[in-house]
């Protein structure tokens, strides 16, 4: 299989989180846990800070969690002028404590008047588009 991200991927940037993204596109959410010691390393990195290891499992991780931080964007900034047809929109640093408070971003979706830190939210996976330079997303809801 081809994955789109990798055929638009910024080039220099680390591959410590190719993973990520191939799990995303696959249809999967995973984060990387130490093989050796079991810590929750996000953002990916090649060697676990707390042991040392090089050997990570990409770990299935359920896509709930609670809003660390949140802001909207009302313009339609030069880098991601795909999205200038949904400004306003919020963008989410959603924690999930299922994966040791792994902080993930995604932008929200539906109702967004009860954006609040501490939130529940909910996640779906989008496969890759223009939109979101071909790379697999997240959106959150918020989960009443
Ligand atoms: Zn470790």
């Amino acid at each position: 299989m081809t994955y789109s991200f990798l055929q638009h991927k910024i080039s220099g940037a680390i591959e410590a989180d190719d993973e990520y993204w191939r799990w995303l596109e696959e249809g999967e959410f995973r984060l990387p846990r130490c093989a050796s010691c079991d810590h929750w390393t996000w953002p990916a990195h090649f060697r676990c800070g707390q042991c040392g290891s090089w050997e990570f499992a990409w770990t299935p991780v359920t896509l709930e969690g609670a809003i660390f931080s949140w802001t909207r964007s009302w313009y339609a900034f030069d880098r991601v002028m795909e999205r200038k047809e949904d400004v306003p929109y919020v963008s989410l640093v959603v924690e999930l404590p299922q994966a040791g408070g792994a902080r993930v971003m995604g932008v929200l979706t539906g109702d967004d008047s009860r954006a609040a830190i501490g939130a529940k939210v909910r996640g779906t996976i989008l496969p890759p588009s223009p939109k979101t330079k071909h790379y697999p997303s997240v959106t959150w809801a918020i989960v009443s």
